[in-house]
């Protein structure tokens, strides 16, 4: 049984995988609060389902693309077998995940069944996430299919993930970096001059759906 925020059809707000529709599963509860939080809602309520029902319904949306999201989804351990399982139906999954440390109970970036898509926040300061909780030696795990995604509030923040990309060895090379301004505090055209006259070698992101449908909250 996972204990799931909601299920509909989307398209896929960021990553390599931007616009292409999917089914968005968001399972309940996470043990950070980033303050520019937007998924404030997987915090609490939701309903228990079976991985069959889960099953049922994505086979429902007519969709080939899973994106498995929340709250934190690796904190509930039978997420494992519903990628498992959707990568045996043969659909593409995509996990975004926090890159943080969890507590003993979830499951470890590395347990993440191969073939799955992992999208992992590495949280700049700017979050109110301690550095120290990040996750890095999940991170060093991540490959190619991966990629990891630093959310952006300030200048201050950019500073902190430049000196990631370009100095800290705990990154590994070869996975696509995004950076993403946080929605409203930063704007995205500032963020891509900082980046080109840097030349850092990373992708700028806008979230898509915020784009789309600017006055929508959930749902999108
Ligand atoms: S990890 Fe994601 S869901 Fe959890 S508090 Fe941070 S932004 Fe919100």
């Amino acid at each position: 049984m996972l204990l799931i925020n909601e299920i509909y059809s989307a398209v896929c707000g960021e990553s390599r995988f931007i616009g292409r529709p999917c089914v968005l599963v968001r399972l309940t509860g996470c043990h950070l609060r980033c303050l520019w939080c937007d998924s404030e809602h997987s915090f609490s309520g939701g309903e228990r389902l079976s991985i069959d029902a889960i099953m049922e319904r994505i086979a429902l949306a007519g969709l080939p693309t899973v994106l498995v999201t929340g709250g934190e989804p690796l904190l509930q351990k039978p997420v494992v077998e519903l990628m498992a399982r959707l990568l045996d139906d043969g659909r593409t999954v995509l996990l975004e995940t926090s890159g943080t440390r969890a507590p003993d109970s979830a499951v470890p970036l590395t347990a993440v069944p191969e073939g799955v898509h992992r999208v992992v926040d590495v949280k700049a300061p700017g979050s109110g996430i301690d550095a120290g909780q990040i996750d890095w030696a999940g991170l060093a795990a991540l490959g190619e299919r991966d990629e990891i995604k630093v959310v952006l509030k300030d200048r201050a923040d950019y500073e902190w993930a430049r000196e990631l990309v370009k100095n800290d060895q705990r990154i590994p090379r070869g996975v696509r970096i995004g950076f993403s301004p946080v929605f409203g505090h930063l704007e995205g055209a500032h963020l891509a001059e900082w980046i080109l006259e840097d030349r850092l070698d990373v992708v700028v992101q806008v979230q898509l759906h915020r784009v789309l449908w600017p006055d929508q909250d959930r749902g999108v």
